[in-house]
């Protein structure tokens, strides 16, 4: 069966403005409503018919394509048309919400299954545990179905009523303007049922809070905010949908010696000013075990030194980042007697270096040059 103009479809010019489809589709809306049209499958067509042409007339850059290149143009872009009424109201769901005045386009809720929604949980690691990886039990309250009523929120013995209001259908139908259209019923809240003996334990909510454990495994390497995903362990959903997801995000706490910069260690290291001019074998603290390092002669104050590989493992994968060892040459404040003798010798020999005087000398006589 060849497709129908969209056009054609809503009734509308092809030179016809953005507002006139609007209006056009707004009309057909409401006349092929399946809330107006009960079990009429012609109208369910129709109506069908009418999003499918407004989804692309009502997009500039779709109506663009259409007019250029006709149904070709617009198949196979994401847009394969509508297969049931509910696609429709997930598609436009703003405008049913401006066109019919409430969101959610059908029915206001009703009775289908719900997604249980997504939990988040801050969680405080020590930096070594992120480092290492860890096992950590935490305890969260939790939607459970009540066991006393199965989650039925009825006493036991007793169980839910037909909403006298709806019929159990959940909505009821309401004049706005000349149209009659469905909202949520508000006596059932659009479940259809009623509790007239609420169970005593959640008190007709069919659940209760209680304290979960949970243990979390934390994986070697976590960061500042690194987000952990538990599936089914967020809230329960509605009506038989499926429970959502908890988000364990991770806070690490600061360590004594080390920082991180993503898998990079970073570890300020004193050393004396003797260890920096001789050089020296030095104890290093790594994650694991210290190490013996090597500090070459002549090292200067705040120079880096790159230990591969004794950094924090990048998450999921075998390799790790590098230690960064940062010396900081420590002055003496006090001396012996004897120490500052041997320094005050050392200068000596400084200054009666070849090069340093003659340095000196050229100094000296460029000051005098410049003071002229
Ligand atoms: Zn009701
Ligand atoms: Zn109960």
């Amino acid at each position: 069966m060849s497709k129908r103009c969209y056009y054609e479809i809503l009734g509308v010019s092809r030179e016809c403005s953005g507002d006139e489809v609007k209006s056009a589709y707004r009309k057909l809306a409401f006349k092929y409503h399946p809330d107006r049209n009960p079990d009429d499958p012609e109208a369910e067509e129709k109506f069908k018919e009418a999003a499918e042409a407004y989804e692309v007339l009502g997009n500039r850059e779709k109506r663009e394509r259409y007019d250029r290149f006709g149904h070709e143009g617009v198949a196979g872009n994401g847009f394969e048309g509508f297969s049931n009424t509910e696609d429709i109201f997930g598609a436009f769901s703003d405008i049913f919400g401006e066109f019919f005045g409430f969101s959610s386009g059908r029915r206001g809720g009703g009775n289908r299954p719900r997604a249980g929604a997504d939990l988040r949980y801050n969680l405080s690691v020590s930096f070594r545990d992120a480092a290492k990886g860890t096992e950590v039990d935490i305890t969260l309250p939790k939607d459970v179905p009540c066991s006393e009523c199965d989650g039925s929120g009825a006493a036991p013995g007793t169980s839910a009523e037909t909403c006298p209001e709806c019929h159990g259908s959940g909505h009821i139908e309401q004049a706005q303007g000349f149209f009659r259209i469905a909202v949520g019923c508000p006596r059932c809240h659009g479940k259809g049922k009623i509790i007239t003996t609420p169970c005593d334990n959640c008190h007709g909510r069919g659940s209760v809070i209680e304290d979960r454990e949970l243990s979390v495994r934390i994986p070697a390497g976590v960061d500042n905010n690194s987000r952990l995903r538990l599936r089914g362990e967020g809230e329960m959903g509605e009506n038989g949908g499926p429970p959502g997801d908890l988000y364990v995000v991770v806070q690490v706490e600061p360590d004594e010696i080390f920082e991180r910069q993503g898998t990079t260690l970073i570890l300020q290291q004193d050393i004396t000013f003797v260890q920096a001019t001789l050089g020296d074998r030095i104890e290093v603290p790594t994650l694991d075990d210290p190490i013996n390092f090597d500090i070459p002669k002549g090292t200067q104050g705040g120079e880096v030194f790159r230990l591969r590989g004794l950094g924090l493992p990048h998450l999921g994968s075998p390799h790790k980042g590098d230690l960064l060892v940062q010396v900081k040459v420590l002055t003496p404040r006090k001396l012996t007697k004897r120490q500052e003798e041997l320094l005050r010798e050392f200068q000596e020999i400084e200054d009666n270096k070849p090069m340093k005087r003659a340095k000196d000398f050229f100094k000296k006589a460029k000051d005098r040059v410049m003071g002229e």
